[in-house]
């Protein structure tokens, strides 16, 4: 009974793991990785890269996440694409909030990451202030390969469980800026541990 109690609070975290329910755990963190639905959430001039990113050049249909969901309830990544004014950022918060749970959340620019060229009253200086940011995407705008970049980065956190851990022990995204990540220059290949 106590087993059932700890699945129905903690879902898969509760499940106290042997070696089948271990590699299904690996099995459903290995499809969340791999079947991340994007939020549309373009807001400047970033989502004209964003677009190009899903166009048929870049096809991010070969990551599992062509489809860009009008609704939050059946998205997975929120990718916050441009500045966001203070006018907005409440309704960004509220497609937030209505996403499912797991979510996972791209900060795309200069702009949505730190307010950009924009330090004035109605800009806000950096989307971490009103969502727990993953991954910060860098450039002005950053390029499609950057887009992806910061894709292929969430994708092994998500499949590695990195983020999961860190969300139950601080509720902050996993913050990894690729700007100034070791990791930065080195292509992240899925799959590979
Ligand atoms: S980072 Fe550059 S391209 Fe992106 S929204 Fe800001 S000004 Fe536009």
């Amino acid at each position: 009974m106590n087993a059932v109690r700890s699945v129905l609070d903690d879902g898969l975290a509760g499940v106290n793991h042997n070696f089948v329910t271990a590699r299904v755990e690996d099995l459903v963190k290995w499809a969340r990785s791999r079947s991340s639905w994007c939020a549309s959430f373009g807001l400047a001039c970033c989502a004209i890269e964003m677009m190009g990113t899903g166009a048929a050049h870049y096809d991010l249909a070969r990551f599992g996440m062509e489809v860009f969901r009008a609704s939050p309830r059946q998205a997975d990544i929120m990718i916050v694409a441009g500045r966001v004014s203070q006018k907005m950022a409440p309704v960004l918060r509220q497609v937030y909030d209505q996403m499912m749970e797991p979510k996972w959340v791209i900060s795309m620019g200069v702009c949505a990451s730190s307010g950009g060229m924009f330090n004035n009253y109605a800009i806000v200086q950096g989307v971490d202030q009103i969502v727990p940011v993953d991954v910060y995407a860098p450039g002005c705008p950053p390029t499609p390969e950057t887009l992806i970049h910061a894709i292929e980065t969430l994708h092994q956190s998500i499949e590695d469980g990195e983020i999961m851990r860190r969300r139950s022990s601080s509720g902050a995204g996993a913050a990894i800026d690729l700007s100034v990540s070791p990791t930065a220059t080195v292509p992240v290949v899925i799959g590979q541990k």
